[in-house]
């Protein structure tokens, strides 16, 4: 049984609340370890930790700041077997995903090795006689990043590089469901050269978390998981004076007009729905099928459903199982919701035969026809295997649907009219738009974030906005005094 420790000022320290969670071996349906929970006093000394390390970080030269995050990125590259395995073992998702969700990751760490070009400022020579203006980019100080359990590396990844680029030091509260993964990338930072203090894991629950939002010494807060808690998040940080970026759930739709090529529909559909068992935030939840497409769509997903291989992740296998028991049978209880609400269950996750271990949190895909829009199955986020579709007699019925709803994370649409995929693109309230692509994430170098209650706050993640979210901008107004200058003026300098 594994005891996973904080990680204070460039050390593993065992906590000594005497709280701590359960970690799981979804596959074995087992728990496989503890982690400690950060009391108060680790979390002042975790804070405390990132704040005397922040003055040298801030002042260290842009070339040290890129020497250190490529050799992030190259033992990453070596290493990411280890980090995958560690992934799977505690989320449960197969290897090949795992290793997926690094990559992305190290995206995020590629472009934050361009950081002297995010960081530059501007400059205006003259912009009154003798006078230039210019304004520089500082880092904030401690920051906050507070990660949901489905992607344990991904995630934190969106921010940590380009927080740690732009000078800032870091406390990451990982999710408690698989926290391992914080800790061996604070391994990896420390083997990369960053110095002591500069990446801090600060494992807890919600004790944790209020330590980050409420210290005067943490500067911003950037939060993902679900809906509920990234307001309060948003709320609680804004209180305390904090920038904040929280991330919340989703319900992601695919409208497939009548002309769409259905074969790469169903493809997209089944991939998009099913990887990672669901839970993913830009997973397809809903198909809203334009008819006459629905039954023979979903002909096409049912025949690839049936070859989807459900079991361990270690082993050769498509789809692992979900994260916990307890939410494995929440996801299943939407089954039942489902058909009391009047729906057809078309295949039925339940029934699956997985290959793996019989106590394993085990849900098989599932495909429920003719949902009806006001079921708790097409209102609520589900995040498990759990496809639904609505059939629908018109684009504007679809898109007025997509629209209806409370979260705004992405959408796809399937069409062979580049027209309508223009005007969805107009029309569609929501952030992030694949066309004939069904998980739309976008490359580190643009931002990720959802509209409406998927996020809360006004920056996205990485890109451009990442860098301004991490910076705070200083103008400064300077004048070198040549000898013919001077004499009284009280109003504004004017030319
Ligand atoms: P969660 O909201 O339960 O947990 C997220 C984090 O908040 C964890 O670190 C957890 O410890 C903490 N937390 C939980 N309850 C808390 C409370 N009462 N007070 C303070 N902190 C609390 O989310 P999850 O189940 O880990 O992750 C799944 C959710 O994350 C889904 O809703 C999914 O859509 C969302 N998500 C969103 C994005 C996005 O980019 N928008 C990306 C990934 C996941």
């Amino acid at each position: 049984m594994k005891n996973i420790p904080l990680w204070i000022n460039g050390k593993a320290v065992e906590s000594k609340s005497g709280r701590f969670g359960d970690v799981f071996d979804p596959a074995l349906g087992e728990v496989a370890g503890k982690v400690g929970f950060a009391n108060q006093d680790e979390i002042n000394q975790t804070i405390a930790a990132a704040k005397a390390a922040f003055p040298e970080w801030r002042d260290q030269s842009l070339t040290k700041r890129i020497q250190i995050m490529f050799k992030f990125r190259e033992l990453l590259e070596a290493k990411k077997g280890e980090l995958a395995e560690i992934i799977t073992s505690e989320h449960g998702k197969v290897i090949s995903d795992a290793l997926g969700e690094i990559t992305r990751g190290q995206e995020v760490v590629e472009f934050a090795c361009g950081m002297p070009q995010m960081l530059k400022g501007e400059y205006s020579e003259n912009a009154s006689t003798n006078v230039d203006v210019y304004s520089v980019k500082q880092p904030l100080g401690v920051v906050g990043i507070i990660s949901p359990f489905n992607f344990p590396a991904m995630v934190p990844m969106w921010f940590f590089p380009v927080a740690i680029a732009a000078g800032n030091t870091v406390v990451l509260k990982p999710s408690e469901k698989d926290p391992s993964a914080a800790l061996w990338l604070a391994k990896l930072w420390k083997e990369a050269g960053l110095p002591d203090g500069v990446f801090n894991v600060l494992n807890g629950d919600k004790e944790a978390v209020d330590g980050l939002l409420t210290h005067p010494d943490v500067a911003s807060i950037s939060f993902v998981g679900s809906t509920p808690i990234a307001q309060y998040i948003y709320e609680t940080s804004a209180k305390h004076g904090k920038r904040v970026q929280a991330l919340g759930g989703a319900k992601n739709h695919m409208l497939v007009l009548p002309d769409a090529d259905l074969d790469l529909v169903a493809d997209s559909a089944v991939n998009a729905g099913f990887g990672s068992a669901g839970e993913r935030c830009m997973a397809i939840s809903v198909v809203v099928a334009v008819e006459p497409v629905a039954d023979q769509l979903i002909e096409k997903i049912s025949s690839r459903m049936a070859q989807i291989k459900v079991g361990d992740g270690r082993r050769s296998c498509d789809m692992g199982p979900l994260v916990t028991k307890v939410h494995r049978d929440k996801v299943a209880s939407y089954i039942e919701i489902a058909e009391k609400d009047g729906a057809k269950v078309v295949v039925d996750g339940r029934d699956v035969v997985p290959d793996g271990a019989p106590g394993g949190y085990w849900l098989g895909p599932t495909l429920i026809d003719k949902v009806p829009t006001s079921s708790k199955v097409y209102t609520e986020e589900i995040f498990g295997p759990v496809l639904s579709i609505v059939r629908v007699k018109t684009y504007e019925e679809g898109l007025q649907l997509i629209n209806s709803g409370a979260f705004g994370n992405g959408t796809a649409i399937f069409t062979n009219d580049g027209g309508a995929a223009r005007k969805f693109q107009n029309e569609v309230e929501v952030g992030m738009i694949g066309i004939n692509v069904p998980i739309p994430v976008p490359v580190a170098y643009f931002s990720f974030g959802g509209w409406k209650h998927s996020l809360f706050g006004d920056s996205r993640a990485h890109g451009e906005e990442g860098f301004r979210f991490f910076t705070k901008t200083k103008v400064i107004t300077s004048r070198w005094l040549d000898p013919s200058h001077g004499g009284l003026n009280l109003g504004f300098p004017q030319n």
